[in-house]
């Protein structure tokens, strides 16, 4: 097995919060715990979304909590070229195609076929550009979800899986598109693929890298053995799963932490401006965050707290004590 390298990768749209230091403090646990590397990487690849300066706010917080990465962060807009690499491979293949439809085209369709619409729930793309273009204008690249080798477990990983990965699913049975793997806390997922997300876009129509493009590739490309990460991005394991299979890369494992709710109810994130995360006393922050991981409370120094949560994580996540330096 590789030696263990686990990853912290923040998106620079605000500050951390209090949902996002329990992801942090997670990743850094579990890569302590098994005597592994801890990466920051600042996934900067939407643009529109980003915030000047939040990145190095971002930075100086992960620091004041004790957190410091084992190589120079990285920036994914710096990484533009790994991304374009990965998606001329998957055209070169015929494993993703380009798309013409708007939003609103894409609506459209599904009404025609009669699709129940949720409320605020993803547009599940239904295929429509799939046999071609029809001299309309490609806007985006999308991710061919039909493809056998994306549900075969255990297959050797090689370029001749390009070949057969051209083989289609067959449209009248559902139950070859379910997608299985493990999650360290949640446990076995499965997700229908086509049904749940259909062909998903790698290259947006603004020109920029999809995020699940980009995150599977700077996986692979820094060795990542362990995602641990919020269960908001939970959904999103399968697609990334699905890449690594077409791309031939190696398959982490994957942790996702609970979710901090507010005190209403919701989800805490930067849209609602969730309560700035107050590090003035990082222990206190700490604290909260480790109760959501279910780990005891520390009321020493920083570092001895720090260690303590670390051996508990070790027995509580039963990380192979063979493997860890004392
Ligand atoms: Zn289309």
């Amino acid at each position: 097995m590789p030696a263990y390298r686990g990853r912290f990768a923040p998106s620079p749209t605000g500050p951390l919060h209090a949902g996002s230091l329990v992801a942090a403090l997670a990743s850094w646990l579990d890569a302590r715990a098994h005597g592994g590397s801890w990466l920051i990487r600042i996934e900067d690849v939407d643009v529109p979304r980003c915030v000047a300066g939040a990145d190095q706010v971002i930075l100086h917080q992960l620091q004041t909590c004790g957190f410091v990465s084992d190589e120079a962060p990285v920036w994914q807009s710096t990484r533009t070229a790994l991304y374009r690499t990965a998606l001329d491979q998957l055209i070169a293949h015929a494993l993703a195609y380009p798309c013409a439809c708007s939003r609103k085209d894409v609506e459209l369709a599904l009404q025609e076929m009669g699709a129940p619409r949720e409320r605020h729930a993803e547009l599940v793309y239904p295929g429509t550009c799939r046999a071609g273009l029809t001299g309309k204008n490609p806007r985006a690249w999308r991710l061919r979800t039909d493809l056998r080798s994306i549900y075969i477990e255990n297959r050797p990983l090689a370029p001749v899986e390009y070949a057969l990965s051209a083989i289609f699913l067959e449209a009248s049975n559902p139950t070859t598109s379910i997608l299985q793997w493990h999650d360290r806390w949640l446990g076995p997922q499965t997700q229908n693929l086509p049904q749940a997300v259909g062909d998903f876009v790698l290259y947006r129509a603004d020109g920029l890298f999809a995020y699940q493009l980009a995150v599977v590739v700077d996986d692979a490309a820094q060795g990542i053995t362990d995602v641990v990460r919020g269960a908001d991005l939970a959904d999103n394991t399968a697609r990334q799963i699905a890449l690594q299979r077409l791309l031939g890369l190696p398959q982490p494992r994957y942790l996702h932490t609970p979710l901090v709710l507010s005190a209403s109810g919701e989800k805490l994130s930067k849209q609602n401006a969730a309560l700035a995360l107050d590090l003035s006393n990082p222990m206190i922050a700490l604290n909260e965050a480790a109760s959501v991981l279910g780990l005891a409370r520390q009321s020493g120094a920083q570092a001895d707290g720090l260690a303590a949560w670390v051996k508990e994580w070790r027995s509580l996540m039963l990380v192979n004590s063979t493997s860890i330096p004392a």
